[in-house]
């Protein structure tokens, strides 16, 4: 069924504690955590707890979901205090653009310059 946990996911692990993850921050439907190879100062993955390959199919199963992940990378912004000097919220979708988790994230990266367009 869309969204149950799939077996084979690291996110769906991290999400059922099998996986350990150093989580910054928790709602009902969302997690928070760091990612484990940070591409700059402020490097956090947001997911929705329900397992969806990316962010679209995500988006259009449950979009208050999508939307509870976009506010998470917010306030993970804000808690890392990179609101101000800005940061980027990145979904990257399919292998060709560097996916390599096929379970829905936000990396959240800010703390250093961020150069557009990126690579
Ligand atoms: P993608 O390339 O799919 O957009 O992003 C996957 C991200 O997950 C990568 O930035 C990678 O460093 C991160 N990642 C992969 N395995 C783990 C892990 O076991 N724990 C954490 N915290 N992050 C991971
Ligand atoms: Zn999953």
């Amino acid at each position: 069924m869309a969204g149950e946990p799939q077996a084979d996911c690291l996110f769906c692990k991290i999400v059922a504690g099998e996986v350990p993850a150093t989580v910054v921050r928790e709602t009902g439907t969302t997690l928070a955590f760091r990612d484990i190879n940070p591409q700059a100062p402020t490097h956090v993955l947001v997911i929705p707890k329900a397992h969806y390959p990316d962010a679209a199919s995500l988006a259009a199963a449950e979009p208050s979901v999508a939307a509870d992940v976009l506010r998470e990378a917010g306030q993970v912004a804000v808690d890392e205090k990179v609101e101000e000097s800005g940061y980027r919220i990145i979904f990257n979708t399919g292998a060709g653009a560097g996916q390599t988790v096929f379970h829905a994230h936000a990396h959240v990266l800010g703390g250093r310059g961020l150069n557009w367009p990126p690579g």
